[in-house]
C-alpha cells in the first residue's frame, strides 16, 4: 500500500439495534503504521465500531473499506485473512490449550501453504510444525510469556492472560490490530509495560487502534484520537487539541 493510503476508512456508517441507533453516521480514516485511539463515555458506541469494522456486525449504513477494499458484507473469517487482528474487552481466550497452543492456533492461521500443506506429504508438515513451533517460542519470548507457555491461561494471574490475548493477536501477523480495552484491570506497572508493547507492535509496521478508558494511557501513546459521543464522532485530533475541546470534557463530565 502507498505511502499515505489510509489502511482503513469508514464512511458513513449507522448501526441501529431496533429503536437505537448504535453508530450514527460514524466516520474516520486512520493511517498506516498510526495508533488511533477511539474514546468515549460507556455506551458511545466503541465496541459497536470495532463489531462492525471486524465484521461482526453488519453495519445497517454507510462503508467499510480495509487495505482499499470494500470489506462492508465480509466475515469476520476474511478480514483476518486479509490481515486484520482485535482483542475483546472481556478475554477470550481457549481455556482448554495452553499459553503455546493459544499462540501456534495463531500462527497456523497465518502460515502462508493453507491447506496445501496436506498436500505435500510428512516431511513438508513436520519442517512446518518445527517451524511454528520455534515461531511460538520467539513470540512467547518477545512478550515475556516463556515461564507461562505450558500453563493454561485461565491459571495466570489477569495481567498476564492480557498479554497472552495480544501476543496471540500478534502471532497472526496482522496489518491492523484493534484493541479492546486492553488496559482494563491492569495496574500502573502492567499499564506502563502495555504501552511499550503497543509502540513496539506499531514499530513493527502494525497499524492499531485502541479503545481505552484510561485517558493517560490514550493521551501518551496515540498520534490521534476519535472521540464518540451517544454513537456520533463528536472530535478528532491530536491528544493536546482533544483535551481542551469542550465538547469533549462535557461528554466525560455526564459519564
Ligand atoms: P461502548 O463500547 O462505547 O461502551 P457499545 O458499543 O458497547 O458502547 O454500546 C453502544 C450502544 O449500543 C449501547 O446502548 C448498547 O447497549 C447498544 N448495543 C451494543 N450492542 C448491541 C446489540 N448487539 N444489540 C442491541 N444493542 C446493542
Amino acid at each position: 500500500a502507498g505511502a499515505g493510503e489510509p489502511i482503513l476508512t469508514v464512511a458513513g456508517v449507522t448501526m441501529q439495534f431496533r429503536g437505537l441507533k448504535a453508530l450514527d453516521d460514524v466516520s474516520l480514516t486512520v493511517a498506516h503504521g498510526e495508533i488511533r485511539g477511539v474514546v468515549g463515555p460507556n455506551g458511545s458506541g466503541k465496541t459497536t465500531l470495532f463489531n462492525v469494522i471486524s465484521g461482526l456486525y453488519r453495519p445497517t449504513g454507510g462503508r467499510v473499506a480495509f487495505l482499499g477494499e470494500d470489506m462492508t458484507a465480509s466475515s469476520p473469517y476474511r478480514l483476518a485473512r486479509a490481515g486484520m487482528s482485535r482483542t475483546f474487552q472481556n478475554l477470550r481466550l481457549f481455556g482448554d490449550l495452553t499459553v503455546e497452543e493459544n499462540i501456534l492456533v495463531a500462527l497456523d492461521r497465518s502460515r502462508t501453504l493453507g491447506a496445501w500443506r496436506y498436500l505435500l506429504g510428512p516431511g513438508v508438515i513436520l519442517r512446518q510444525d518445527r517451524d511454528l513451533h520455534r515461531r511460538a517460542g520467539e513470540v512467547l519470548d518477545r512478550y515475556g510469556l516463556t515461564a507461562f507457555a505450558a500453563l493454561a491461561p485461565t491459571s495466570l494471574p489477569y495481567g498476564i492472560q492480557r498479554r497472552v490475548e495480544i501476543a496471540r493477536a500478534v502471532a497472526a501477523a496482522p496489518s491492523l490490530l484493534l484493541l479492546d480495552e486492553p488496559a482494563a484491570g491492569l495496574n500502573g506497572e502492567e499499564v506502563r509495560q502495555l504501552s511499550e508493547i503497543v509502540r513496539s507492535i506499531r514499530d513493527s509496521g502494525i497499524t492499531v487502534i485502541i479503545i481505552e478508558h484510561n485517558m493517560g494511557l490514550v493521551m501518551s501513546l496515540c498520534e490521534q484520537i476519535t472521540v464518540l459521543a451517544g454513537g456520533r464522532v463528536i472530535a478528532e485530533g491530536e491528544p493536546a487539541a482533544i483535551a481542551r475541546t469542550p465538547a469533549v470534557v462535557e461528554a466525560y463530565l455526564g459519564d
